[in-house]
């Protein structure tokens, strides 16, 4: 058998029935259940994908066939799951979703008993029990029956407004539209909203696995309905999730895509206000807005590779509490040191409600910045030698390679170029102060990265 790596950045990733076949999952199912050891307890969700139930029956009789025992929770967020995990104290917990992705995909994650998605040295480990069908199976009369639990969703609700002012967000009575994108947010967050006495409209907000009104990556084509709607019935702000919510993007007063970068950082500046001295944990591809509010309000920016599971251990390694991406993944250690959508809404909402401004106000008076980002194709062979040429052929006065080569030409802008881990490419990320210089910026080290792969190609050839 060729040996190909199974777990991508989020765990394992494919297209339904044809990568993820069922005797493939339940092979999986019984890796899986090998690394956590018989009688371990598997809290086991799924998202709204069509897929989604033969995923999981194939999984779970995999998971059991090894001696498992397996608690099915239904349908639920993915931050729903984990929070789960540790509050009632399960050995680990297998989420089946393809997050973002189109809802012809579908995925599988593993999370230890810390909520968090397991390390690459665990996911290799699963993979070499696969690759060598080394699970055990245990005799008939150690199977264990397999459970329900279908209160997750009420406690995961209940954790949530724990960690924000409840009477503070009912006065002020905000008016918000939401979008879960007919994906498990619907199951969560129109309810908790309800809770915090918020007027809630939803669209989008019945699950279907086949996506019908629009993909499940939040973004500002896809979010067009909602930020029409948002307008339309003067609302205060839309909120959309992703297919699993675990990230949330937001839409402002005035209809605008806000990128989860400015929203994060906002949950940053009122974060840190109130926890001065603390340190925020964000990958090296986000705005330096981050870093400049952690300046202004006596923070301290830690920053790590792309990747969220990267975060959620860097932030438990040092303690941190709170961690954000560009993509509106935000981790609230109070709550949870993974990203969870509902408790993005949450704490915006409470920031909005003790503020008394408009989101709009709030996200304008953080420092703007403009990014932009692209890619160069690369062939993966020929990578590393691309990046050693590009460091020597730039004059940068700060360089660094957490992931990729950020360089930084002038204080306020830098270039991010990171070679992608699963597709040929290079991905370009640029930030400065004006749009013009961005692209101007973008449109230098984009042609100096084509010639650099353009001459190493002639070379090899
Ligand atoms: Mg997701």
């Amino acid at each position: 058998m060729i040996r190909r790596k199974l777990f991508g950045t989020n765990g394992v990733r494919g297209l339904a029935n044809i990568d993820l076949t069922p005797s493939f999952v339940s092979s999986l199912g019984q890796a899986i259940g090998t690394f956590f050891g018989s009688s371990k307890t598997i809290y086991l969700g799924m998202d709204g994908r069509t897929s989604g139930p033969f995923i999981k029956y194939a999984l779970m009789s995999g998971l059991m066939s090894v001696g498992c025992r397996v608690v099915d929770t239904g349908m639920v967020p993915t931050p729903a799951l984990q929070y789960a995990v540790t509050a009632e104290e399960a050995d680990g917990g297998v989420m089946i979703t393809a997050s973002h992705n189109p809802p012809e995909y579908n995925g599988i994650k593993v999370a230890g008993k810390d909520g968090i998605e397991i390390s690459g040295e665990d996911e290799k480990a699963i993979e070499d029990t696969y690759y060598a069908g080394s699970w055990k199976t245990v005799s008939w009369e150690q199977v264990h029956e397999a459970s329900t639990n279908s209160g997750i969703l009420d406690l995961y609700r209940k954790a949530i407004k724990k960690h924000v002012d409840v009477d503070s967000i009912t006065k002020a009575g905000l008016k918000v539209v939401v979008d879960p994108g007919n994906g498990v947010g619907s199951l969560v967050t129109p309810y908790l909203l309800r809770e915090l006495g918020c007027a809630v409209t939803t669209i989008n907000s019945h699950i279907d696995g086949i996506s019908p009104s629009r993909m499940p990556e939040p973004t500002p084509a896809s979010l067009q309905d909602l930020m029409i709607t948002v307008k339309a019935l003067g609302a205060d702000l839309g909120i959309a999730h992703d297919g699993d919510a675990d990230r949330a993007v937001f839409i402002d007063d005035r209809g605008g895509f806000q990128w989860g970068d400015r929203t994060f950082g906002l949950i940053e500046k009122f974060f840190l206000k109130s926890n001065p001295g603390s340190v925020i944990v964000t990958p090296v591809s986000s705005s330096q807005m981050i870093a400049e509010i952690a300046e202004s309000f006596h923070g301290k920016v830690e920053f790590t590779r792309v990747g969220s599971t990267v975060v959620s251990r860097r932030m438990v390694e040092i303690g941190a509490m709170l961690g954000g991406e560009e993509n509106g993944g935000v981790f609230y250690g109070p709550h949870q040191s993974v990203r969870d959508g509902a408790m993005t809404a949450a704490l915006l909402l409470d920031i909005i409600a003790k503020e008394g401004k408009a989101l709009s106000e709030l996200l304008n008076e953080l420092p703007r910045y403009y990014s932009v980002k692209d890619k160069v194709v690369c062939p993966n062979n020929m990578k590393n030698e691309v990046t050693r040429e590009f460091i020597s052929a730039v004059k940068a006065e700060r360089f660094e390679t957490i992931d990729g080569i950020k360089i930084w030409p002038d204080k306020k802008s830098w270039i991010l170029i990171r070679p992608s881990g699963t597709e040929p490419i290079f991905r370009i990320f640029v930030e400065s102060t004006t749009e013009k210089k961005t692209r101007e910026l973008l449109d230098a080290n984009k042609k100096l990265l084509i010639n650099i792969v353009k001459k190493l190609k002639r070379r090899l050839t």
